[in-house]
């Protein structure tokens, strides 16, 4: 199956993120578009695909075959790779058929998820930046006894945090924008969800749907 590999192009869908679902549907993850190609191809997944609230599933094959009337007639409502012989949608979601492990309630503490928190906004000046040009900041430093906590970090522009330097926010005089908390879920899922493009995501995360009573 070496040519249905993706090859990474300048248009290439390889960036995508596709949510990641255990067999019992419910979402335990998000995964790079390759990542889940790698999945599909080796059968260890199936796509997911929300069509007119109805779930499809595809295996590998079949997602290829579907991949051909998409690129024809929903162009525009999908993101592409090319492969040697054709060119494949990437998919919204997938289902690893053989993986019944419940999601991690946990969120990881990590800058990335901090940054994905506070939408890459510095907490000071309110402005968005790259990540390249934001750092952790503490909120109470750790020299006064603040702990390294999602309660207690936030992202910080380089200039509000030399500016800030070693004080708490009142001694230095700079507001929070807002209270830092732990997220309920993946704060990376969060940002993606304000995109139409992973609307169908939407169907798995909501709490009501694992919470109705099924008759
Ligand atoms: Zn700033």
């Amino acid at each position: 199956m070496s040519e249905t590999i993706p090859i990474p192009g300048p248009i290439s869908g390889l960036n995508c993120n596709v949510l990641v679902l255990n067999r019992l549907y419910m979402a335990i993850r998000v995964v790079s578009a390759r990542r889940a190609f790698n999945l599909l191809l080796k059968n260890l997944a199936e796509v997911v695909s929300v069509e007119n609230n109805t779930y499809l599933s595809y295996d590998i094959a079949g997602w290829m075959e579907i991949s051909q009337l998409k690129a024809q007639f929903e162009r525009e409502q999908h993101d592409f790779v090319r492969t040697v012989r054709l060119e494949l949608a990437v998919p919204r979601i997938i289902r690893l058929l053989g993986y019944d492990r419940l999601p991690k309630q946990d969120v990881k503490l990590n800058r990335r998820n901090i940054y994905a928190r506070d939408n890459g906004m510095c907490q000071y000046c309110c402005k968005k930046f790259p990540s390249q040009e934001l750092s952790l900041d503490h909120v109470i430093p750790r020299a006064h006894g603040g702990k390294t906590t999602w309660d207690n970090l936030v992202c910080a522009c380089v200039y509000c945090n030399a500016k800030k330097g070693g004080r708490t926010p009142q001694q230095a005089r700079m507001h929070l924008m807002k209270q830092p908390v732990k997220p309920k879920r993946n704060p990376v899922i969060n940002m993606r969800l304000g995109s139409d493009k992973y609307a169908s995501w939407k169907h798995f995360l909501d709490h009501a749907y694992w919470s109705v009573e099924l008759k």
